[in-house]
């Protein structure tokens, strides 16, 4: 067979959404699997929508998720020229046609199709007419001579085979009075022209494929394979809300998710390959194929992305994190974070092997981090506040003693003390180390708290006790 090509076509409305995000996975998970290429033609034909912002949100997007595609991104509207040469060749042929009705003859011809029980539509008036009738003036549009009679078939990967009746699809138009192409036909001239042998796409586009196979049959051109997969839901089986995670994948960015996780979690949204949920990107593409896509919907669940993303978070290397998490703090202004992080890279790297395995998101992986660089006095949340009862501020007090006389301030040593400390005072090391933990880190949860003492060193460990025995 020849080179796989397949291509992602978004329209740049805003950003690149995650349902689109997940299409050009798949299609670039297919290409590569194949050996083939992923092309990406930005659908900007729609002038008043499109922006050179737009774009730029969606190719960053791509790049953010890891997905690189072959060539320079094809501008669709770039290639109006040739749509409109496509559609007066087919004019030529005679598998098309210049249309004249004005808008008020179209509102009458729709009136008497409903007033027949019929669905609207055009009822091919200028189809067999001479056009020494055009009227004067008129400038016309061209519509393609859809077949009156039989079955369109389209022969899909996830669909099965999908029959359209012809009787259904009226002679719709494929280029408008000003030259400019609709929708429809712009997308298959640039499938053919592109050389794209797959169209994997969201299954909205399952009616437009029948309309386009008329366009493919009256050029003679052959039909891509196509694989129409069901569109995300929310987790209660609704159409994707805002609130369900239908957003930009800078917002998932924002949100603390790495692209590797999004990546993996996406590919299992619609795509399976036995019950594995956890793969790389590399295994995903050995084992993708489109029969593994699926037929019912995907419901988007957060708490899988997020334990996912845990899981990536946990497996990652201290400097790749200790990067998205500044990336990640300035991208959402939390310049406290970005100086604390900048400031103390020695002790935040040797403290992300504690940090990782309790965070699930990289934002609550800098909030792990904050007791490393916050200043003093700390601010203590309302759980660690709890802990700090009048009776553990006494305790502290001693424990502050103790310390002071430590001759080494190593984990070793720190645990010796406290745990001799405990001793005497018949406490558990537990109740010793809560209020410890309270006073130095500001929070209940937090690594081992001898570690955050060997970590913030000697002095600040000291000082931030003072505050709170101080406070008292
Ligand atoms: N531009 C269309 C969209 O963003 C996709 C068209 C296609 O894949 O054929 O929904």
């Amino acid at each position: 067979m020849s080179q796989i090509v397949t291509r992602f076509a978004p329209s740049p409305t805003g950003y690149l959404h995650i349902g689109g995000a997940r299409t050009a996975l798949f299609s670039w998970a297919y290409a590569k699997s194949k050996g083939g290429k992923m092309l990406l033609r930005i659908e900007d034909t729609d002038r008043e929508r499109s922006t050179e912002a737009a774009v730029v949100a969606l190719i960053n997007g791509l790049k953010w998720l890891g997905l690189d595609w072959d060539g320079e991104p094809v501008s669709q509207f770039g290639r109006a020229g040739r749509h409109a040469e496509v559609a007066r060749d087919l004019v030529k042929a005679g598998h098309a046609y210049y249309c004249y009705s004005s808008p008020a003859e179209l509102d009458q011809m729709r009136e008497e199709a409903r007033a027949a029980g019929k669905p609207p539509r055009y009822n091919g008036y200028w189809r067999d007419r001479d056009p020494s009738e055009a009227p004067a003036g008129v400038s016309p549009v061209i519509r393609i001579k859809a077949p009156p009679t039989g079955d369109i078939v389209v022969n899909d990967h996830v669909q099965g085979k999908v029959v359209f009746k012809s009787e259904n699809l009226d002679d719709f138009i494929i280029l408008r009075s000003d030259g400019t192409p609709t929708y429809m036909h712009a997308v298959v001239v640039d499938d053919h022209d592109m050389g794209v042998t797959h169209i994997i796409r969201g299954d909205d586009h399952l009616t437009n494929a029948a309309r386009q196979i008329v366009i493919y049959n009256a050029m003679g051109w052959a039909v891509p394979e196509m694989a129409h997969i069901p569109l995300i839901h929310g987790p209660d089986g609704a159409k994707l809300s805002k609130r369900h995670g239908a957003l930009g994948v800078e917002a998932y960015r924002q949100m603390g998710y790495l692209p590797e996780a999004v990546r993996n979690y996406l590919a299992r949204l619609g795509w399976s390959h036995g019950d594995d949920e956890i793969f790389s990107t590399d295994q995903m593409v050995e084992w993708f194929s489109l029969e593994g896509l699926n037929k019912g919907a995907a419901r988007f669940d957060f708490v899988k992305l997020e334990n996912i993303n845990g899981h990536y978070i946990r497996e990652a290397a201290p400097a790749y994190l200790y990067g998205v998490m500044l990336a990640t703090a300035a991208e959402i202004g939390r310049q406290d974070d970005v100086d604390g992080l900048s400031g103390n890279k020695d002790t935040v790297l040797s403290a992300l092997p504690e940090l990782q395995p309790r965070a699930k998101t990289v934002l609550e992986l800098i909030d792990l981090a904050q007791f490393i660089y916050a200043s003093r006095p700390l601010s203590i949340d309302a759980a660690a506040s709890a802990l700090l009862t009048s009776d553990a501020r006494s305790v502290l007090h001693e424990m502050a003693e103790t310390l002071r006389g430590l001759n080494e301030w190593s984990v070793p040593a720190i645990d010796g003390a406290m745990r001799a400390l405990a001793e005497a005072k018949g406490l558990k090391l537990g109740k010793l180390a809560q209020p410890l933990r309270a006073a130095l880190t500001g929070r209940t949860v937090s690594p081992g708290i001898f570690e955050v003492m060997v970590l913030i060193g000697r002095e600040e460990s000291m000082a931030r006790l003072q505050d709170q025995i101080s406070a008292a």
